[in-house]
């Protein structure tokens, strides 16, 4: 087997990385420093997704894994990174009757503990689930760049081609999708602002959902987020994204809170959030298009390039590029 570079040390990265390590792999990072979009990520892992409050069939195995993954990072890492959490979805009086049933007798049915009226929103059905998590991503990565550093496996600079000899995996974010690649991709990248908030009297130890989220952080901090916008592609905060999300911060938190971080980063997209990854020479792989949820799907999809790479076991279908070009047309 060649050895392996990884080029980037965001999310998908850092998996790939412990993944090859953990298998004995001869291996390298490459990473500039620049922050990606995993500086900026929340982590947050629940089971019931977007506006239509959608139960993605592969959930419940990707968590489970996702969880053993971190956790064995953890034990080596010697610092908590995985927070298990329960999560309040709000329905407001209009959501109701299209979604209420679906926690009744829908998919979602077996991640819901209580279905209440909680007193802070009294016009909203409360609904706590269970199978919630934050991945802290930022000491994810802190514990693994000095792990991988004091290895000797760490190098830190730009990257500037593939050497002969090596199989080299691009894992560059969102950056790789919308400039230098060798693949025209059709990106849906958006990008996202985000808040940290210090707030001692909102007292809140779950995960709010639904017209926007807030998550508990630890020394009475809070995420707060998080807007999507698909045109300015930068990672500057706006004064219109904070407008936005403070009102979130008002209607889950309260008005007691100080910012403490606006910040802001781009999703790297390729189809709903669902990673892709093979080869796009005979030696450079991809793996890419992690969307909003990378913290649950990158063990998986890290385990499953680096399986392909090292076993011969075939890309599974829903992460395979090949697949991905059969649905969006092969580049020239
Ligand atoms: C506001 C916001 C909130 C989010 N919230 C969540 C959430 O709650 N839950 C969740 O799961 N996900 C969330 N995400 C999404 C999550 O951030 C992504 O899924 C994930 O971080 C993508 O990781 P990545 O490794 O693919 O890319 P990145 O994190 O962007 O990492 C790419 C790395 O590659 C390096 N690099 C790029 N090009 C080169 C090069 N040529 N040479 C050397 N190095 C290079 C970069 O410096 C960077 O370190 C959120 C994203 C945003 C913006």
């Amino acid at each position: 087997m060649k050895p392996i570079a990884i080029v980037g040390m965001g999310l998908a990265g850092a998996c790939t990385a412990w993944q090859l390590w953990r298998r004995g792999a001869k291996f390298r990072i490459i990473d500039s420093g620049r922050r990606g979009s995993s500086h900026v990520a929340a982590g947050l892992v629940h089971p019931v997704t977007g506006k239509n409050c959608t139960v993605a069939d592969d959930f419940a195995m990707h968590r489970d894994e996702a969880q053993q993954f971190y956790h064995e990072c953890e034990s080596v890492v010697k610092e908590q990174i995985w927070f298990p959490l329960e999560v309040l979805r709000l329905l407001s009086l209009s959501e109701q009757k299209k979604l209420l049933p679906k926690f009744q007798t829908g998919p979602a049915v077996e991640w819901v503990k209580q279905i209440f009226v909680d007193d802070r929103w009294p016009d909203d059905v409360a609904i706590a689930l269970k199978g919630g998590a934050r991945l802290d991503v930022v000491a994810f990565l802190q514990t693994s760049r000095v792990f991988f550093s004091s290895l000797g496996l760490l190098e830190e600079r730009e990257f500037t081609g593939p050497s002969d000899g090596e199989i080299t995996i691009m894992c560059e974010g969102a950056q790789g999708l919308m400039w230098g690649s060798p693949i025209p991709w059709q990106h849906r990248c958006a990008k996202g602002e985000i808040l940290t908030v210090h707030a001692p009297s909102w007292q809140q130890s779950r995960m709010i959902t639904g017209r926007g989220w807030l998550v508990p952080i630890g020394d009475d901090c809070y995420k707060v987020g998080a807007t999507y916008e698909w045109n300015e592609l930068d990672d500057e905060p706006t004064a219109v994204g904070l407008l936005y999300l403070e009102s979130i911060a008002r209607n889950l938190g309260g008005d007691d809170y100080t910012i403490r971080v606006h910040d802001a980063g781009i999703r790297p997209i390729l189809r709903k959030s669902q990673p892709v990854a093979g080869a796009i020479s005979p030696d450079v792989y991809v793996l890419n298009g992690l969307g909003s949820k990378g913290s649950l799907s990158a063990p998986w999809a890290s385990r499953c390039l680096v399986e392909h790479l090292l076993e011969g076991v075939p890309l599974h279908s829903r992460l395979s590029l090949e697949n991905y070009f059969a649905t969006v047309g092969r580049p020239a």
